[in-house]
């Protein structure tokens, strides 16, 4: 199968030609997952008890994440995404920003975490080169927090969002999964912080992983059906993201200085202009957000493949990324993709 070679500006460094796959789509993008663990537990995303965690040992190190970003950028790659898990619990993550943001090639580097230790750490993220972070919150009720995240925290999440904004990282972006009968009567609420502050904030379809999908089936709300209620409360006109590689249609009220947002992974055409790849915290290159596209990066590595190396296997990866992930309402997918990143 012959490899489709996109005609990207720019000279990459090392000069090889750009990662592209089958469906001429240039991939550009990497979300690192720096740890599979996490300080909550969303019941749409994790069990409260009983996961299987990576053992210390599969983790890479960050050493191991940089040789593969930088072969990435030596074929393409221009902006890497930090999560998790949380990743903001892997100790001093500021020093893998640092690493990544002196990697030739890379211009763009953000974030997404639940907020939790976001105050404490952002000045020194930010100083190490972070420049725009995505939060996610479903809730802006401290009993309804602990009822989705099942542990308290509301107050920190909002403190840290607060200092994100004051550290200058921008945009600042709110990730909201939108639960019938959980959270749904917030949309409002939402919506109106993007009316006098510069923030965005997303509204995700609940997506089917692991032991959720019962809860997928009844809880689902459609991307059109959230626009339709925000409209409710003040008419909504299409606008131009912040910025950044997600697949968001945005939507503003007249005069506000921040916008909402709509994620659609099931009722509209996500998979269209996919330009992103993610790497598993144990070094996989997941080649799509669900079904089993994969490729083991870590054993070659830990073996001694050079750059040139793991570019080919990148490279190799592309053949097998598919056109789109085939996941319908009420389908399950595997529980591995429980980690994977859907809000971006
Ligand atoms: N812990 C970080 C956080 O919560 O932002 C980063 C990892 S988390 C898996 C990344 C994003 O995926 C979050 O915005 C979360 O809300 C979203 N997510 C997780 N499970 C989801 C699901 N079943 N449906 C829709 N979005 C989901
Ligand atoms: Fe943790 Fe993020 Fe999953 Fe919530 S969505 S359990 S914060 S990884």
């Amino acid at each position: 199968m012959a490899l489709a070679l996109i005609d990207l500006t720019g000279e990459l460094p090392g000069s090889m030609a750009p990662l592209a796959d089958q469906f001429n789509r240039p991939i550009t993008y990497l979300r690192i997952s720096v740890t599979d663990r996490c300080n909550l537990r969303c019941v749409y995303c994790m069990p409260e008890q009983g996961l299987p965690w990576i053992p210390k040992g599969a983790i890479l190190s960050f050493e191991e994440v940089v040789r593969i970003v930088e072969a990435g950028a030596s074929a393409g790659l221009r902006s890497v995404r930090l999560t998790g898990g949380e990743p903001l619990i892997r100790r001093d993550l500021a020093a893998l920003v640092r690493m990544l943001a002196a990697i030739e090639g890379i211009d763009d580097i953000s974030l997404s975490t639940n907020g939790l230790l976001l105050a404490e750490q952002v000045a020194e993220l930010r100083a190490a080169g972070l420049r725009r972070v995505n939060v996610s919150l479903d809730t802006l009720r401290p009993d309804r927090f602990v009822e989705i995240a099942r542990r308290p925290g509301l107050e920190r999440v909002l403190e840290g969002i607060d200092a994100a904004i004051a550290a200058g990282l921008s945009p600042v972006k709110l990730n909201c999964v939108v639960m019938r009968g959980r959270n749904d009567d917030e949309l409002g609420d939402f919506a109106a912080l993007t009316r006098d502050r510069e923030l965005y904030v997303r509204f995700i379809e609940l997506m089917p992983v692991g032991e959720n999908l019962g809860m997928q089936r009844d809880e689902y709300v459609s991307s059109d059906e959230i626009l339709e209620r925000v409209r409710t409360v003040g008419e909504l006109e299409p606008v131009f993201g912040p910025g950044g590689n997600g697949p968001a249609r945005y939507f503003a009220f007249a005069g506000a200085r921040g916008a909402v947002a709509v994620i659609s992974p099931l009722s509209h055409d996500y998979c269209e202009r996919c330009n992103r790849v993610r790497l598993s915290a144990d070094g996989r290159l997941r080649l799509c957000l669900f079904g089993d596209y994969e490729i083991d990066l870590r054993t070659p590595l830990r073996a001694g493949a050079t750059r040139h190396d793991i570019a080919e296997l990148l490279r190799g990866g592309m053949l097998i990324k598919p056109e789109r992930h085939h996941l319908r309402l009420g389908e399950a997918a595997s529980r591995m993709r429980a980690f994977s990143e859907i809000g971006g």
